[in-house]
């Protein structure tokens, strides 16, 4: 029987194996969901397939959200990749994460990985790694189950829900799962996963949920273009040997304790932060009367 509580335990038991953490991943779901290996691969497949569409949809996006806040701006940064500081494939994540965040706000289809708020990261991430590496299908699926052990232990030991723990607790989680699926695509090791969770994690600590108007679109939009960028980086600096000096389940553990000790008002109630800006307050008022 596979069982983990932590990140740590989880990446012993895919050294122990000698095997990744997406298998072990897997494993612990066949056996907890009684559910097939050839289900859970198409599952994951299905998954796969969403998450494509959702990014080719948000880069051709030129569609205004309702509130007319969001929409556009992932073709926008699409269009400009070559023109970029930052280069073609940084500026590709980002205008992928953007627009499949851009596709949520029209209540289009998106894979919440781990939630609606944060679909755009992991997706982006992913097939931006896929792409550069010439990862197999096998590969990218093996990623994600990766990405979902991941996400596993964060939900169990502290929260994936910016309500509860801020915008850490979101995009933070999914910037560690789209960081370890990286190093996973990129051929790194289980210990290196765990040290880019890490990183990815720690340098989002204390983020604010404070969406305008309540709305899951500013700041939240733009920002999972940003964290996508935010967790290759942690990725490439985890493959580079960068280590975490903190272990990431005390990181996990830390932003618990940060979340729990945060303010409601930047907990996804839109009564702090950008939410009460005099813009953002003319916003709500424009919306909702
Ligand atoms: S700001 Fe709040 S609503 Fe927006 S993505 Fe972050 S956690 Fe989700």
């Amino acid at each position: 029987m596979v069982n983990f509580n932590s990140i740590k335990e989880l990446i012993e038991l895919a050294k122990e194996r000698n095997t990744s953490i997406g298998k072990i991943t897997m494993e612990y779901e066949q056996e907890h969901s009684f559910d097939s290996e050839e289900h859970m691969l198409k599952s994951m497949q299905n998954n796969w397939r969403v998450m494509q569409e959702s990014i080719e949809r948000g880069i051709n996006n030129k569609d205004k959200s309702l509130s007319g806040l969001t929409g556009g701006d992932a073709i926008k940064i699409y269009n400009h990749r070559d023109e970029s500081y930052t280069g073609k494939t940084v500026m590709t994540a980002a205008a992928s994460a953007v627009g499949v965040s851009e596709v949520n706000a029209v209540m289009g289809r998106i894979v919440a990985c781990p939630t609606a708020g944060s679909c755009g990261i992991v997706p982006a991430a992913i097939r931006t790694a896929a792409e550069k590496n010439h990862n197999s299908e096998e590969e990218i699926l093996d990623a994600l189950f990766t990405a979902a052990g991941i996400g596993l232990v964060i939900e169990a030991n502290a929260s994936i829900a910016g309500a509860y723990g801020g915008c850490q607790a979101e995009c933070g989680t999914a910037a560690g799962m789209a960081a370890a699926a990286m190093v996973q695509l990129g051929g790194g090791t289980p210990d290196q996963v765990g040290h880019a969770v890490a990183l990815a994690i720690k340098n989002l600590l204390g983020l604010a949920c404070d969406p305008v108007a309540g709305l899951v679109e500013v700041p939240c939009v733009k920002r999972n273009g940003f964290v996508a960028v935010h967790s290759m980086v942690a990725a490439d600096m985890a493959l580079a040997g960068v280590e975490s000096v903190i272990p990431v389940d005390e990181v996990i553990d830390a932003m618990d304790r940060i979340g729990r000790s945060l303010p409601r008002t930047v907990k996804e109630t839109a009564e702090g932060g950008l939410a009460l800006t005099a813009t953002g307050k003319a916003i709500s008022k424009r919306v909702f009367g």
